[in-house]
């Protein structure tokens, strides 16, 4: 067959068509998290220095339940725990790292809010926490928020804690760091009075450094616990859903509990409903 003008410009176009869609491919953040499973791999984002929730070793190695919720959730979605890439996710940045497809989910002590489900959807809740606050072990005159007036209270930038202390606790001296390690050195030190995040976060420094610090042992506010993905990925977040639901029935979210809480004192709870919002 002899190739006319029409059918070349036909070809032409075809192939300007298929370069594009290439390298759309091969931006590295194109694609649904579910398109990245199905090619067997996953960029998951948790923190790196809360133990027992998210924590890289020195060895290299991660540990924590947000460790294995990730993992247990790559399972499900067909990805080995060797073809998920960890990716560090401060509290301030998990938005805008979903937003901009850095990560196809975020597994960070993430508490569900209404003001983040404008930007993001979330899968879970797979935990349910609530602020307190840490004190050095000798301190006696802080027992609860309301004993905060004047006194230096560390959290971390872009947190649900911070945001509670500033609103609702105006009189304490809110100081503001980009990690909650860094705020238990400050507190170690005796820069700050208290460093207040969720109690399973504060009992795992506790854990870390023991006769050191002392846990309030007050809540004072309701911590749900999801897992971030991008805003209308309802596939995903179903899946998701999917995946802690045989976690929670098949004993395997009970033992990473045990696991990782173990030294903290914390019991197994009753696991949560997720919320198929
Ligand atoms: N769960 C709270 C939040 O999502 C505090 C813990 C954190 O900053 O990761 O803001």
């Amino acid at each position: 067959m002899r190739i006319n003008r029409a059918m070349r410009v036909g070809i032409g176009a075809a192939a300007v068509a298929l370069a594009a869609t290439l390298t759309a491919c091969g931006g590295g953040d194109e694609g649904t998290a579910l398109d990245h499973a199905e090619e067997g791999k996953l960029t998951v984002g948790i923190k790196f220095d809360q133990p027992g929730l998210g924590l890289r070793n020195t060895d290299g190695t991660y540990s924590g339940l947000d460790v294995e919720v990730a993992k247990y959730v790559g399972d499900k979605l067909g990805v080995k725990p060797e073809d998920i890439t960890f990716k560090e996710s401060p509290s301030a940045q998990r938005e805008t790292l979903i937003e901009n497809g850095q990560v196809d989910f975020i597994v960070a002590t993430y508490s569900i809010t209404d003001s983040r489900k404008e930007k993001v959807d979330f899968a879970g809740p797979y935990y349910v926490a609530g602020q307190d606050l840490l004190v050095r072990a000798d301190n006696t005159d802080i027992t609860g928020p309301d004993s905060l007036a004047g006194k230096k209270v560390c959290s971390v930038s872009g947190s649900t804690p911070a945001q509670n202390i500033q609103k609702n606790y105006p009189q304490a001296q809110l100081q503001t760091y980009d990690t909650y390690s860094l705020c238990i050195e400050a507190l170690r030190s005796g820069a700050i009075d208290a460093v207040t995040t969720d109690n399973v976060i504060l009992a795992g420094y506790a854990a870390q450094s023991p006769g050191t610090f002392k846990l309030v042992n007050e809540t004072f506010t309701t911590e749900n616990y999801g897992i971030g993905v991008k805003k209308g990925d309802q596939e995903t977040r179903d899946q998701i859903n999917d995946a802690l639901e045989a976690m929670f029935a098949d004993g395997a979210w009970q033992a990473a509990l045990e696991k990782s809480f173990a030294g903290t004192g914390f019991a197994v709870p009753e696991p949560p409903a997720v919320d198929r919002y």
